[in-house]
């Protein structure tokens, strides 16, 4: 099939671990790549925000990658970006009605892109996918007046599900969300993200260790809902062990950046500052070597609409110890593969560590149902299989198309 992806601020070329750079990225790239792999006819649509990028760039992966002009050509942080999905999808419509190359399905990839697509499929009658990658009531709920999205957000958001031809959601938390958000479950499909089994694997290189500590990873971006102060205060009840944060800015600039400067100063306010490693933003390509050197991935986000670390860890063959919340609960599952505490709770997060770094037995059983439980239902070919599906189901149904003015 020809197949739109549309990722307004998450560029499949992206550098990841960056405040806006995450997995929605990873998520864009790793689906096109599989569904090309599986001889689709993939472009990437995300916003021109340089200058010097060509229109059009033709991946590594076999999928093409468009730069679309909408808005200034330099970075703009997402939450500022919804006044430019009008020309967005403005100029999407306009390259599918005059252009040789019309999809038969969009897909959205949050919900500003959700808007873009909508916008563009009503006009040139292309079918509309939807996945949200997060949702603003989750946001509102746990960020309260800290929240920055646009204000409209839910509406839109609300919307947007009630519009599109499919919603695919990444986790069954999600479609509870969005039931309750008033999204018609009939219209809701699960189809969770995917792992790349061949860069996450137990066997390759692994990132230096210092001396006899076990090591406990936690990785992402450096924001305060991914509770990195939690693993801080939980480290210091497990004795002796390491804690190495990889994510956020890139090292060099991890002394000016504010929150790995207050997570420096929690370590030493608790008594553990040699203990606590920030490594900075790691490439893509060498995140296994990080999550091979560990004995266990801590993930303790106060929300998470996915979470592809705790996955890529499990691919390697690392046990998770991580927050009950979101797509956690579906992918860890408690005394088989890792452990689920409350979030916000670094003495329960404490306490599964030491658990798990006292019994070598459970340590071992983890990991191996870990590696197990990545292979058998997480591979990006399934994840581009069964969307390949859903594709199919709403490009079956004929739709008018309707031009607006
Ligand atoms: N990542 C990376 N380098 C870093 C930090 C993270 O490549 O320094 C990748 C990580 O391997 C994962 C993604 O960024 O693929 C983070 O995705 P996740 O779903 O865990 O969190 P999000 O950023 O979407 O909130």
């Amino acid at each position: 099939m020809r197949i739109a992806m549309i990722s307004e601020h998450a560029s499949p070329l992206a550098v990841l671990g960056g405040e806006d750079a995450g997995g929605q990225n990873t998520h864009v790239a790793e689906l096109s790549a599989a569904l090309a792999a599986a001889g689709h006819d993939v472009r990437v649509y995300t916003r021109r925000d340089a200058v010097d990028l060509p229109v059009t760039v033709r991946a590594a992966d076999g999928y093409g990658v468009v730069h679309v002009p909408a808005g200034p050509a330099e970075p703009v942080g997402k939450d500022d970006l919804l006044p430019y999905m009008p020309a967005f999808g403005e100029w999407l419509a306009e390259r599918w009605r005059v252009g040789d190359w019309q999809p038969e399905v969009v897909h959205g990839h949050f919900w500003m892109s959700g808007i873009a697509a909508l916008a563009a499929g009503r006009r040139t009658g292309v079918p509309v996918v939807q996945t949200y990658h997060a949702l603003g009531t989750v946001k509102r709920r746990h960020q309260g007046a800290q929240d920055t999205s646009p204000p409209g957000r839910i509406g839109h958001e609300r919307e947007l599900g009630r519009s599109v031809d499919r919603v695919v959601a990444q986790c069954q938390d999600e479609v509870a969300e969005l039931v309750r958000m008033g999204v018609p479950r009939s219209r809701i499909t699960v189809v969770p993200s995917g792992v790349n089994l061949a860069t996450f694997a137990p066997l390759g290189p692994v990132a230096e260790r210092d001396g006899v500590r076990p090591r406990i990873l936690t990785v992402g971006r450096l924001v305060e809902r991914k509770g990195f102060q939690d693993v801080i205060r939980a480290t210091a009840l497990v004795p002796d062990a390491e804690c190495v944060v990889v994510g956020g800015p890139p090292a060099g600039l991890l002394e000016t950046d504010a929150y790995a400067l207050r997570l420096r100063a929690l370590a030493g306010s608790c008594g553990i500052a040699d203990r606590v490693k920030l490594i900075g933003a790691v490439p893509r390509e060498e995140m296994g070597r990080w999550y091979r050197s560990a004995d266990v991935l801590v993930a303790a986000p106060w929300y998470e609409p996915f979470g592809l670390t705790p996955l890529e860890a499990m691919a390697c063959g690392v046990p998770v110890i991580g927050s009950a919340v979101g797509g956690l609960i579906d992918t860890v599952v408690p005394g088989r593969t890792g452990d689920l505490v409350p979030a916000r709770d670094p003495e329960a997060l404490g306490a599964a560590i030491r658990r798990l770094f006292g019994d070598r037995i459970r340590r071992f059983a983890y990991a191996t149902a870990a590696l197990d439980r990545a292979r058998t239902r997480y591979s990006w070919s399934t994840t581009a299989e069964r969307l390949a599906g859903v594709y199919g189901e709403v490009a079956a149904v004929r739709r008018p198309t309707r031009v607006v003015a």
